[in-house]
């Protein structure tokens, strides 16, 4: 049965936090179900399967249909779950570790709940894990706002069985190598806590501006969301809809800033005309669906082979060569220490080709050949 979802979820608060209305329009559309997000619930049933064989003496899953990657980056995370449940223990002997745990965080955001991966609580310290699998970009426990729902959920189903003074709220990416945490006093996190009550009633209502943020390109809203659409072309219609002759430095700097959310942006849009197009749902006015190009594509490849090699073609000529896997895949095989130990003696990491970032990227500039040759004749 497929997760019931609150419309002020916890992970996307982020987003109706800066844009109230987008929860009530995102509602309009259906769920958006993308391989990782299918790859990242096995990763969390198999993390709450250990969890509970390791904490409540539960049966222990079959590892069997997991991959290796998946099972040492799970067992990562549990590892660090484990390490502050008897962290905990030590402190306090009525501590207690709820796993999978529902947290109704509804005193502050309209039919707000979540479920919590981990959960600890004793007295002093209430401490909220969450495992994200995803390997895309390394996300923050500091100010983030769903740990600080889920604590805020944890903090009301056991503020009369402990004396909470401090929130510790961790985040897991063990397939980036990162463990980030955020800690508060309680006080802190109630006052937060007041703070958004109203924005979350704004957004339960649906009111306010649609304000574009970094947190459009996962809204179901975008493909047709006006607000977003004319930030995306304002960027190139400055001067009053006036397009100018030629770009000026600032302005080409403004189109790099946007570049990430226009391209994602455009795709998305193709993406979704192009789904209701062939779903026959819609015709875009001055658009109509063709058979794109094909390639041919041999249907009995064994059947194909022996007939040349009967025919008299050498293997060489009509096999292609054997290739080793990538890296990536080879680690999902190995795991990352079946890398280090059969590999590393065979890897090699290639200078990167430069890449145009904001001045903001924490990794140092490089001198481009022309830039050393203007101040190589400064100096001579
Ligand atoms: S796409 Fe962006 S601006 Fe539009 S509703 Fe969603 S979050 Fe708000």
């Amino acid at each position: 049965m497929a997760k019931k979802h609150a419309l002020l979820g916890a992970s996307s608060s982020a987003r109706w936090l800066v844009c109230t209305p987008s929860a009530r329009l995102e509602a309009m559309f259906p769920d958006e179900q993308s391989p990782y997000a299918a790859e990242g619930t096995v990763a969390h049933d198999l993390a709450e399967a250990i969890l509970r064989h390791k904490l409540e003496g539960k049966k222990a899953p079959k590892l069997d249909d997991y991959s290796t990657e998946m099972i040492e980056a799970v067992n990562r995370y549990v590892d660090i779950c484990e390490e502050k449940v008897n962290e905990a223990r030590a402190r306090s002997s009525d501590a207690e570790a709820m796993i999978e745990a529902r947290l109704d965080f509804s005193r502050w955001v309209p039919e707000g709940f979540g479920t919590g991966d981990m959960v600890i609580v004793a007295d002093g310290i209430l401490e909220v894990i969450d495992l994200k699998y995803g390997k895309g970009v390394p996300v923050s426990a500091v100010e983030n706002t769903q740990m600080r729902l889920y604590a805020l959920g944890a903090y009301d189903v056991n503020e009369f069985l402990y004396d909470i003074k401090t929130v510790r709220m961790t985040i897991v990416q063990p397939r980036l190598d990162s463990v980030s945490t955020d800690e508060m006093s309680l006080e802190e996190l109630l006052d937060w806590g007041e703070d958004i009550k109203p924005i979350a009633q704004r957004a339960w209502e649906g009111e306010g501006e649609c304000t574009p943020c970094d947190y459009c390109n996962f809204c179901k809203a975008r493909h047709t969301c006006r607000a977003l659409a004319d930030t995306c072309l304002d960027t190139f219609y400055k001067n009053g809809g006036k397009l100018n002759q030629l770009l000026t430095d600032r302005e080409v700097s403004d189109i790099l800033a946007m570049k990430d959310l226009i391209t994602k942006w455009i795709k998305g849009v193709y993406d979704f005309a192009y789904e209701k197009a062939l779903s026959g749902e819609k015709q875009w006015p001055g658009y109509k669906l063709v058979e794109g190009t094909s390639r041919r594509t041999i249907t009995d490849p064994d059947a194909a082979a022996k007939t040349l090699l009967d025919n008299g073609y050498k293997e060489e000529d009509i096999f292609k060569p054997r290739e080793l896997e990538g890296i990536t895949n080879l680690q999902k095989v190995l795991g990352k220490k079946g890398v280090a130990e059969y590999l590393e003696a065979y890897i090699e990491k290639p200078e990167g080709k430069p890449t145009l970032v904001p001045e903001s990227d924490k990794r140092p500039a490089i001198n481009t050949v022309e830039t050393m040759m203007n101040e190589f004749e400064d100096e001579v």
